[in-house]
């Protein structure tokens, strides 16, 4: 790329519901600068153009079908940095509940009768992106943070590595001024979640689920010793991680 080259950056869409392209486009204020900085090639969410020459890949979802190995392999081959956007993508995230269970069940629960159509679909167990490729950078969360992905766009720009926070939740938390919900009986997962979301959840009343993963070196310790404080075992809470953390809890495993 020469200095007078912008950027060519596409966006990609595996298994998921795609609120993380939309928390891109819902970055209206700053959409017009990243616009004048990059060329936008690939977005099937926003532009009917479809090129394949980019240096910037953003994949959002998991891998659950097997065209999409293939897929993801293509881009891989073309783009000169890939970053993971969402849980889906970079951590399996919600797809890899299905994993848990038998097929034919998590096809009756989702598409009841109709589940017999259901046979025309290839399916495999979900999986993160990394799975199947190597990533450079991951931007986590059900959905991304806003702030989070424009702070990525600009380290990128400036051929920086971009910082994403590696601490826990409860940091947020903290500064959000909220009442641990520990102390309401609820149990919540932030200790050991990597912060970077403002511990949104637990400001609007509900309690950290770990949507953005484990933070790199989880202090397993601290948060037994929480539990013990307000009479919880560990085991009690291994079904949180369930949710958002299925893939790596049972060992990245298909
Ligand atoms: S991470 Fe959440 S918001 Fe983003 S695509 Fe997946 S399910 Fe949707
Ligand atoms: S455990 Fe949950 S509610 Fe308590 S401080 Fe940490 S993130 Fe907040
Ligand atoms: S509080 Fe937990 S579940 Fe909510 S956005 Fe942050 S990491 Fe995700």
């Amino acid at each position: 790329m020469t200095p007078k080259q912008k950027p060519k950056v596409a966006f990609f869409s595996f298994t998921c519901c795609e609120g993380c392209q939309l928390q891109v486009l819902s970055c209206e204020d700053e959409l017009v600068d990243i616009l004048s900085l990059v060329d936008i090639v690939n977005f099937r969410e926003a532009i009917d153009e479809k090129r394949d020459d980019y240096d910037i890949a953003f994949v959002e979802g998991s891998i659950s079908r097997p065209h999409e190995i293939e897929d993801i392999k293509k881009i891989r081959e073309k783009a000169k940095i890939i970053v993971a956007l969402g849980a889906c993508s970079s951590t399996g995230g919600l797809n890899c509940l299905k994993n848990r269970f038998p097929m034919e069940d998590v096809k009756k629960i989702v598409y009841g009768e109709k589940s017999k159509y259901y046979k025309y679909f290839d399916t495999i167990p979900a999986r993160p992106i990394d799975a199947v490729i190597p990533v450079d950078y991951y931007i986590y969360g059900c959905p991304i943070p806003k702030q989070e992905f424009l702070n990525v766009v600009k380290s990128l720009l400036l051929g920086k590595k971009p910082e994403i926070p590696n601490h826990p939740v409860c940091v947020d938390c903290k500064m959000a001024g909220n009442i641990c919900v520990f102390e309401k009986g609820k149990t919540c997962v932030g200790p050991v979640t990597r912060a970077g979301c403002d511990a949104i959840c637990v400001t609007y009343g509900c309690v950290c689920w770990g949507c953005r993963g484990l933070v790199d070196n989880p202090n397993n310790e601290a948060h037994e010793e929480t539990l013990k404080r307000y009479g919880l075992t560990v085991d009690g809470v291994l079904r949180s991680f369930d949710l958002y953390g299925s893939w790596h809890k049972y060992g990245g495993k298909v």
